[in-house]
């Protein structure tokens, strides 16, 4: 048996005994090093989920400890990170590249048991094989990294251009880093925490507003004139959505990555003023190209290796894994402001 967090319903976590899993042939199993916690799983634990029982977790780094038939023995010791998306790399999306359009897809953490856990089993492609090196707490933290850096992606962004990120949350901060290192001429982060905020001027922005203390199309306006190149929208807030047209330039894009509240809804104003301002708005989906998974995770880990990604100012807490029902709890109860919390399956409460 193996210690693991699961998701009985909804707003209830036990963590406790299940059988420790095996790998089936073609897969590989990680022994659990960290664990960070994802705006997703809260919003699993806090609204519930599609089903139950689950582990949750997708952002996940560990060692490869066991194989399965028809995988190379060789993978047994290498350090490793989790890359949740299970493509079925044979639809017509697949066959494009676009594996977050998967016909059939699973995903590690929401559609098969995820890695709030001592171990947990995946397919051989869905372990990103990492350098022994780099930190495992790091390692965690690659998988919304590369969220980050695929929005950008999307964004056609452009060394020397000026940008927006709304929401200074972890997906936020990660775009903050990646326009930071992809040269950015201009960084400018809103959010309503101004702990947030310092945390943005840290890791690179270069001008930050909270809105609920200024006027902010006044502020941009001085900031940027016209408006940006690029506005990356990652708060999931339809007020929010609604802004991101003024503050574009014409011609510029938008990129949305914040889920929405599928009950709310927008005036056609909006599309008003963006066939006015000639402006592109992009959807963005998780974090994958072609080749699986995609430049973005690559990327990630060079950025890792050469000190330009800070994955230590965008940690807030640490707790021993055994502890997850209680932090769940904690946030669903809006008593525990954070950043990325990491959970350590190896220490004991
Ligand atoms: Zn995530
Ligand atoms: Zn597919």
């Amino acid at each position: 048996m193996m210690k693991a967090v699961v998701l009985e319903y909804k707003r209830v976590l036990s963590y406790k005994d299940v059988p420790t899993p095996e790998p089936n042939p073609g897969q590989v199993r990680l022994k659990i090093k960290a664990i960070s916690i994802c705006g997703s799983d809260i919003k699993r634990f806090v609204d519930g989920h599609r089903m139950y029982p689950l582990i949750l977790g997708h952002e996940i780094s560990g060692v490869i400890d066991r194989v399965g038939d028809g995988v190379s023995e060789s993978y047994v010791g290498k350090h490793a990170a989790i890359i949740p998306l299970v493509p079925c790399f044979e639809c017509e999306q697949c066959q494009r590249g676009y594996y977050s359009a998967c016909h059939s897809y699973s995903f590690i953490g929401s559609r098969q048991s995820g890695g709030f856990a001592e171990f947990v089993d995946l397919p051989e492609k869905n372990a990103f094989i990492l350098p022994d090196e780099l930190p495992f707490e790091h390692a965690a933290l690659i998988e919304p990294s590369t969220v980050a850096r695929h929005m950008l992606a999307l964004g056609d962004f452009k060394s020397g251009e000026t940008a927006i990120v709304l929401g200074a949350g972890s997906i936020g901060l990660m775009v903050v880093q990646w326009l930071r290192i992809l040269g950015a001429k201009r960084i400018i982060v809103t959010d309503i925490l101004d702990d947030n905020l310092q945390i943005a001027s840290k890791v690179g922005a270069h001008a930050t507003l909270n809105p609920l203390q200024v006027d902010m199309e006044k502020e941009l306006k001085r900031l940027v004139g016209d408006g940006a190149d690029l506005t990356l929208e990652a708060t999931g807030v339809p007020q929010v959505l609604a802004q991101t047209l003024p503050i574009t330039r014409p011609r510029g894009k938008v990129v949305l990555a914040g889920n929405q509240p599928l009950d709310g809804s927008l005036p056609l104003t909006f599309i008003e003023n963006m066939m006015r301002r000639e402006i592109s708005l992009i959807g963005c989906f998780m974090s994958y190209s072609a080749p699986f998974p995609g430049h973005e995770w690559t990327e990630t880990v060079a950025a890792l290796l050469n000190g330009s990604l800070d994955m230590d100012t965008m940690i807030s807490h640490r707790y021993p894994l055994s502890m997850a029902p209680d932090v769940f709890e904690k946030i669903g109860a809006q008593q525990l402001p954070h950043q990325k919390i990491i959970l350590n399956p190896e220490e004991t409460a």
